[in-house]
């Protein structure tokens, strides 16, 4: 069902609680100007396309960055309520959460920790630049990271480069499915902030001159796999890595800094 994002359809433990208060994702975008992560972030949460959505006023989306940028929107899907929170500059929010958790009142803390970490490489050249390499390894210890090949349209299907596999343990389905994501790891992923019109279809798309490249076309894109991933299937294991894992480590280097 295009007309839906899909977080509304969480599994149902999560989707009880969900309903009742409404969740926090927080997703950061990482990469050079210009690759195409706002435009990425809008085709993926604030598309005109999801009539069935409230979204937030055009002048609240993410505009061409130009400086550190951390914008929170509601959204609602089926009287589901998530509050996405989008950082479009390295900044891990794990400093301010220790603070608040260290405190006295730490029964309302608002949740700003980056639960993933969109890592977008440009798809010219050959490999991945040192440089990228560097500040992925880095980046990895402290956050949920996810790799996406920007502006996958200029790419031929033979020019698509394939990179290692992680690992996972969870019941059949899920690893079906699972299975099926890493296939596309690392995401191609195309973006658009225009709609047209396909054979009487509206759809998310760039036109070019011998045609359109509609973005959530899985031929296309690999766009609702990577959403899927996050609003769906993986938004819980984000959370859950963020908060044992990532969180832990800070926290663990925290104290041990206190205590020198
Ligand atoms: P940002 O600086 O990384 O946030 O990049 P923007 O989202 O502002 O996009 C920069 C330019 O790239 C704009 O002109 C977009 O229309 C274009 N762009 C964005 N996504 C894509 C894409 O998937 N493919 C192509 N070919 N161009 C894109
Ligand atoms: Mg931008």
């Amino acid at each position: 069902d295009r007309d839906y994002i899909g977080f509304a359809t969480l599994p149902d433990q999560v989707h009880r609680k969900s309903v009742k208060r409404g969740f926090d994702f927080t997703l950061m975008v990482v990469g050079e100007s210009g690759l195409g992560k706002s435009t990425l972030i809008n085709s993926l949460f604030l598309g005109d396309l999801y009539k069935n959505r409230k979204i937030p006023d055009v002048s609240e989306r993410i505009h061409k960055t130009t400086a550190i940028e951390r914008k929170t929107m509601e959204i609602e899907e089926r009287g589901v309520k998530l509050r996405l929170t989008v950082i479009d500059t390295p900044g891990l929010e794990t400093r301010q959460y220790f603070t608040d958790e260290s405190g006295l009142n730490r029964r309302n803390i608002q949740d700003n920790r980056v639960h993933c970490c969109l890592y977008f490489v440009p798809p010219w050249g050959h490999s991945l630049r040192q440089m990228d390499l560097e500040l992925m390894k880095r980046l990895h210890r402290k956050v949920n990271l996810v790799v996406v090949i920007a502006k996958a349209d200029t790419l031929t299907t033979s020019e698509m480069y394939e990179f290692p596999e992680c690992g996972s343990d969870e019941d059949e389905d899920f690893k079906q499915q699972d299975r099926e994501l890493k296939a596309s790891i690392p995401f191609a992923v195309v973006g658009s902030n225009t709609t047209l019109e396909v054979a009487g279809r509206k759809v998310r798309g760039r036109q070019y001159p011998w045609g359109v490249v509609d973005v959530e076309n899985p031929k296309h894109s690999d766009f609702i796999k990577l959403r899927t991933m996050l609003i769906s299937t993986h938004m819980q294991d984000l959370k859950d890595v963020t908060e044992d894992v990532h969180y832990e480590n800070f926290r663990a280097q925290c104290i041990s800094q206190i205590s020198q």
